[in-house]
């Protein structure tokens, strides 16, 4: 499996398409997910093209998990989760539905649960408002 360049995180890492973006560096891009499975869920992408975790390099996977703690510790703060998950899906089989490496990060409240993956597009306004939250906590 290659990398294909016109994936919707290649396009919004090349401005093509707009994101709620929440922290950015040489090599990383973290925005808000469009379609949330719980309040503050949000992604971490390399600047870096890699299909998933298997074809990413070792400089990659370092940016990507050091931008995925800072961010992670800004949003449970800001969304007052007790906890958070990351998951990372690989090719249609293992869930991916974007083919660009991505690291989702998943606020937890005690005993909440997560809606569907790829699920419901959520209120523009609400995402740019937890984004701006993430980001003054950052
Ligand atoms: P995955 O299924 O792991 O490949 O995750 C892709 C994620 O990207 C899903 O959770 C989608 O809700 C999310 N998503 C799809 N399009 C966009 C977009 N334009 N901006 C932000 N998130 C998106």
């Amino acid at each position: 499996m290659t990398y294909d360049t016109s994936n919707i995180f290649a396009k919004i890492l090349r401005g093509e398409i707009p994101c709620h973006k929440i922290y950015e560096d040489e090599h990383t891009l973290a925005f808000m997910d469009v379609m949330p499975q719980v309040d503050g869920h949000c992604l971490v992408v390399p600047k870096a093209p890699s299909r998933g975790l298997l074809d990413a390099n070792l400089e990659t996977l370092s940016h990507v998990l050091l931008t995925t703690q800072k961010v992670a510790a800004a949003a449970i703060k800001a969304m007052k989760a007790d906890g958070f998950q990351i998951r990372q899906f690989n090719e249609a089989a293992g869930g991916q539905t974007v083919f660009h490496l991505h690291i989702h990060i998943l606020p937890m409240k005690e005993g909440a649960t997560l809606k569907a993956h790829s699920g419901q597009m959520a209120d523009h306004a609400l995402l740019a408002e937890q984004a701006k939250k993430i980001r003054d906590l950052l």
